[in-house]
């Protein structure tokens, strides 16, 4: 695969990683767009088809997984299933675009093994799982349930982080913001010649 450069945010949901993918997108030197995944889930609040995700049923994602699709999938959550579809990372490609992915930790290495290289994967760390639950209330898109399914997932995932490229701790937005706009702007000046 040739193209421009991947970017992997992944953390454990609540840790504000997709605000921090949100604020890179609107650095346009960055030159980046967002890797639209497709899962099985319901669309939460005003989600949109084709934007924030591509919602598809269980059956059509079984289908892919079957035929290949997949650059990478993962059931996150029990009959949750989320992946990266090879078309988006190639659609993307084909604009000259870097691609930036908010994906979960499992997934977000298993693109840094593919292409180590090419790939810039960095962890966002919540201060606390505590705050991690504060925030997931405060969202108010789940019920309990599904925040304690996510709590408990969450310190699981925080075991992987010294697998990641870089750790950002998410105390206070803009610290994070700029730490992760100098990484991906470091990231994405490397030569290519080293690249898979
Ligand atoms: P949510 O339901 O909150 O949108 O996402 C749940 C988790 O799935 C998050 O950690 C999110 O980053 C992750 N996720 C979203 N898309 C993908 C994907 O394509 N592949 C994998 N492995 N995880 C994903």
């Amino acid at each position: 695969m040739k193209g421009g450069k991947l970017i992997v945010f992944s953390a454990p949901s609540g840790s504000g990683k997709t605000t921090i993918v949100r604020h890179l997108l609107s650095q346009e030197h960055l030159n980046l767009a967002f890797s639209i995944s497709a899962t099985s889930r319901e669309p939460r609040g005003d989600e949109k088809d084709g934007e924030d995700y591509y919602f598809i049923d269980l059956k059509e994602f079984k289908q892919h997984i079957k035929n290949e699709d997949f650059l990478e999938w993962e059931e996150v959550y029990r009959d949750n299933f989320y992946g990266t579809l090879k078309e988006e990372v190639e659609r993307i490609w084909a604009l000259g675009k870097n691609v930036i992915f908010d994906i979960d930790v499992v997934g977000g290495l298993r693109i840094k093994k593919k292409f180590p290289n090419k790939t810039l994967a960095v962890f966002v760390k919540p201060p606390s799982v505590d705050e991690l639950k504060i925030r997931l209330k405060k969202r108010k898109t789940e019920n309990d349930e599904k925040i304690n399914m996510r709590i408990a997932k969450a310190s699981v995932e925080m075991a992987t982080a010294p697998q990641f490229d870089f750790i950002i701790e998410n105390d206070t937005l803009e610290v994070a913001f700029k730490e992760a706009e100098v990484l991906v702007y470091n990231h994405i000046q490397k030569s290519s010649s080293e690249e898979e």
